[in-house]
């Protein structure tokens, strides 16, 4: 991983641009058909005076100009890409290829279970395997995203304690290290959220979470290992705190890579628990969706589950499948039809193809290098709590002997050296926080160069702090106003 020369690297134009009148890529077939025919239907006050505005070019052109498009941003297939939390590891491309299978792929979404089981005995085979994975008794699949999967879970828990007439339980408890989808979820679902500080060993303060508990909390939700790639040795013990006091658990499960295989939430005491199928189980995510966010439960939640659930019916004639839509004990419908399908099928396969062995070897590996490129860099770069960390770690920059240089001017370096920047500026009890998942399924050489790119960097914040302030140098867009461009989005040529 060189630096590639600084250069000012220019933008793909445009179609619009690109376009030359009288070019056009193809050449229709004549119809037949005279002219005019057709047209008269039309009423004339609706009729085109001239040809629709479409730029004109040859197909190389066309094939070419999204080619190059698709490279513009830094991505898993070219580069590494150590982005904490988001788990952007490499996805087995023979998954993308079974969930376009036609049979998948050109299913209608108003089949009637009769015409559809064998989509039905895979999405009630991914139930299953979930349960199994997260220690649960049942699975909706329905989430379309690990927020949706949050709020989802959430609403179970509010119907639970409706029903218990248990609706003085308003707040939900929520780490300081946690996800910020995780407050966000809560009030969406009608909760105040309380906020528990965490101690210094990065863990839930388990005396601050004595004082929150009482009979307004309706639950804790908690990531386990927690943001900070710390896994919360005392859960059993906030589980059962947590239950005396008549809450629910919470897991969110939205990155699994650390535990999947080899440890279950449901056996750590959570009720509920929603898994992100793009983070985990081979689904890509890059350009943002689709995703699935599955939330499964514990018995005694079932009921309120989102609908659908795929039911397995056995009769003399084998088992059949059966989509659920009139559950009157849920909290109903998240999305029209079922969900991503196209994901479920990614998530099936995956599972599948691994197995229970497999699926624990990724994680022993994603665990490994996440430990293994910790110690390459600890040197200058001290981790923000010591100790073993699980599939990630969270580096704490204003420690770091880079000559007062911030988090972001290193990650937007790292960009010129080939590297996706990882996670910077959360989880928010770190300052100036680096965050690096490096994932299972890269190479120890690949680790190797990633520690090298970020000692050069070191050296140039020491040495060339111009170079650092005004990186990235070779990216099609240099650095950007975030705030601008989130509050006066530019939407239009
Ligand atoms: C990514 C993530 C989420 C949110 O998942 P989305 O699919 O982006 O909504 C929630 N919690 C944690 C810990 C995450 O990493």
């Amino acid at each position: 991983m060189q630096p590639v020369t600084p250069t000012s690297a220019r933008l793909e134009p445009t179609l619009f641009e690109l376009s030359r009148p009288g070019r056009p890529g193809y050449r229709l077939p004549i119809s037949g058909v005279p002219a005019g025919i057709g047209a008269s239907a039309i009423p004339a006050a609706q009729q085109r005076a001239s040809g629709p505005a479409l730029p004109s070019l040859a197909e190389p052109q066309v094939v070419r100009h999204y080619t190059r498009l698709s490279q513009l941003n830094l991505c898993i297939d070219s580069q590494f890409y150590p982005l904490g939390s988001c788990t952007m590891k490499y996805n087995p491309k023979i998954n993308d290829e079974l969930a376009s299978l036609p049979g998948f792929a050109d299913l209608h979404p108003m089949s009637d279970s009769e015409s559809c089981q064998g989509a039905l005995a895979l999405i009630h085979g991914l139930q299953e395997a979930l349960c199994a994975l997260a220690g649960m008794d049942g699975f909706s699949l329905a989430p379309l995203a690990g927020a949706q999967g949050e709020f989802a879970g959430l609403l179970v828990i509010r119907e639970h304690l409706r029903r218990k007439g248990e609706t003085g339980r308003d707040t939900i408890l929520v780490p300081d290290s946690a996800h910020g989808t995780n407050p966000a979820s809560a009030t969406l679902a009608g909760f105040n959220t309380l906020q528990v500080p965490s101690n210094d060993r990065g863990r839930v303060d388990l005396g601050k979470l004595k004082e929150a508990l009482n009979d307004r909390v309706a639950g804790l939700m908690m990531t386990n290992p927690s943001t900070l790639g710390l896994f919360e040795s005392e859960i059993l013990a906030i589980a059962d705190l947590v239950h005396q006091a008549g809450g629910q658990l919470y897991y969110d499960g939205a990155n699994l890579n650390a535990i999947a295989g080899i440890a279950r939430p449901g056996d750590m005491g959570f009720d509920v628990v929603h898994i992100n199928l793009h983070k985990t189980f081979s689904t890509p995510h890059g350009g943002g969706g689709p995703g699935g966010g599955p939330v499964g439960v514990k018995a005694h939640l079932i009921p309120h589950l989102p609908s659908p659930r795929v039911e397995r019916i056995e009769t003399d004639a084998g088992a059949r499948y059966e989509f659920r839509f009139d559950i009157d004990t849920s909290i109903g419908a998240l999305s029209c039809f079922w969900g991503n399908f196209g994901v479920l099928v990614r998530a099936y396969t995956y599972i599948r193809h691994h197995g229970a062995e497999g699926i624990r070897d990724n994680s022993r590996c994603a665990v490994l290098n996440a430990n293994y490129l910790k110690a390459l860099v600890a040197k200058h770069f001290p981790p923000a709590y010591s100790g073993v960390c699980m599939h990630e770690f969270v580096l704490n920059l204003r420690e770091a002997d880079i000559g007062g240089q911030r988090a972001i001017g290193v990650a937007k370096r790292l960009l010129d050296y080939g590297v996706h920047a990882p996670t910077v500026y959360f989880p928010l009890v770190v300052p100036e926080a680096f965050m690096v998942e490096p994932t299972e399924t890269e190479t120890p050489e690949t680790l190797e160069q990633f520690a090298a790119a970020l000692e050069k960097v070191r050296e140039e914040c020491l040495t060339q702090p111009e170079v650092i302030d005004g990186a990235p140098w070779t990216t099609p867009v240099r650095r950007l106003d975030e705030v601008t461009a989130a509050r006066n989005p530019v939407l239009v040529e």
